[in-house]
């Protein structure tokens, strides 16, 4: 009998490292698992929440949709999961079309924003609610609640009511009743959302650990960059129904796809201008500016300049090029840095820049900086 338990413990922990070991060359070879072909969804009368979406997600990465209240999110998300059924396009999960296939068959994992836990069940029964759903027997019930509560740290609080529980304690709840199952995709939409500002910042570091330690694939909705960036292997960046980026966090970052993904990652610097004769210039309201690689535009083409507020430098002289002029509007200290704030002729609202240092210069003065190239960005149209 004992032998009997062992040897299944051991075929289990065999199975698991197996699977571990599988599922890291699929995220090692970078295995499309979940496919959307240009899916476009509308709501009568005449909204289009979605429209011509296309997107892969890699075996083991998290990927955010990122974009501000109404953007789609949630509209995306319940096409993945066949809560919604799209009017164009298809979803393809391990290379099979599943369109038309209903959200319970396609086994995958949700969270949202509200938790739907039940208050007065305790934490056990929270988290085998899925599994008994499912069919799972009892003491196969038993030993997988177990593992997924050690999973997210809560092992301990596995008798307690759900409304004896912190916030932060109920959004891992609802995490390990997702988990349970084992679902090969997990669907997140705002798991955070309703949680307080320090709470989440504590607990995306905690989510990010546990979604690496499980190694599931999974899509994160959430309308906060901060978030997106602490999560996301790659985020996806929405607008009104559309993709305007997917991209790594850094990549985001570091190069921004259009100016409305550089507005919403938090930058503010941005100027209007027009494409020079000379390959490499943007006449600006400013002055003209040198960009560090030629755009692919024709000249005279009217777009608008980012300006990054890491590139600045403080100079005794307006610069004849790449120089900004203007009067501080505003010097403050931000801990690792401070921010100056300058009006200037190129726009309504002051323009800002970080420096390492105090900037010797104080409100009222007139100053001049000059910008690198490479902390310039050039939108076209
Ligand atoms: P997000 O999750 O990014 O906030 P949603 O996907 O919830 O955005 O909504 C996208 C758009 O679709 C919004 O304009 C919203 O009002 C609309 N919408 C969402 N659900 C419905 C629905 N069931 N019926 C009609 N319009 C809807
Ligand atoms: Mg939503």
């Amino acid at each position: 009998m004992l032998a009997d338990d062992l040897q299944d413990d051991l075929s289990e922990v065999i199975l698991r490292a197996k699977f571990d070991r599988y599922l890291s060359l699929e995220k090692r070879l970078q295995l499309t698992l979940l496919q959307l072909r240009n899916i476009t969804k509308h709501y009568p009368p005449d909204v289009t929440a979605v429209s011509q979406v296309t997107l892969s997600i890699n075996a083991g990465d998290v990927l955010c949709l990122l974009g501000p209240s109404g953007c789609g999110k949630t509209t995306l998300l319940r096409c993945i999961a066949g809560l919604e059924q799209p009017d164009a396009g298809s979803v393809w999960f391990e290379g099979r079309d599943v369109t038309n296939v209903p959200p319970h068959r396609r086994d995958f994992g949700m969270m949202f924003q509200d938790f739907a836990l039940f208050p007065h069940k305790n934490v056990f029964d929270n988290v085998a609610f899925g599994l008994k759903m499912r069919g799972n027997g009892r003491s196969d019930r038993a030993a997988r609640v177990e593992e997924v509560l050690q999973l997210v740290d809560l092992a301990a609080l596995a008798g307690r009511t759900i409304d004896q529980l912190s916030g932060g304690e109920q959004q891992r709840v609802a995490l390990a009743r997702a988990l349970a199952p084992g679902p090969r995709l997990l669907l997140l939409d705002e798991p955070l959302g309703s949680l307080d500002r320090a709470l989440r910042e504590r607990l995306m570091l905690e989510l990010r650990q546990i979604l690496q330690r499980v190694g599931v694939t999974a899509v994160y909705v959430t309308h906060d960059q901060t978030e997106a960036f602490a999560i996301g292997d790659q985020i996806a960046v929405m607008r009104a129904g559309r993709l305007e980026q997917v991209a790594t966090p850094e990549k985001v970052y570091a190069e921004p796809a259009t100016p409305f993904v550089a507005q919403f990652v938090g930058f503010e610097n941005l100027i209007p201008g027009q494409q020079t004769e000379m390959a490499v210039g943007i006449q600006t309201p400013l002055g003209p500016m040198r960009l560090a690689t030629a755009p692919d535009t024709a000249p005279g083409t009217a777009g608008q300049l980012l300006l990054k507020p890491d590139g600045a430098r403080l100079v005794d002289e307006p610069a004849a090029e790449n120089g900004v002029s203007g009067e501080v509007t505003a010097v403050s200290f931000r801990g690792r840095y401070y921010q100056l704030w300058l009006q200037t002729a190129a726009s309504d609202h002051p323009l800002m820049f970080e420096f390492n240092r105090l900037p010797g210069c104080e409100y009222g003065d007139t100053v001049h900086l000059t910008l690198a190239p490479e902390s310039l960005r050039w939108y076209p149209g």
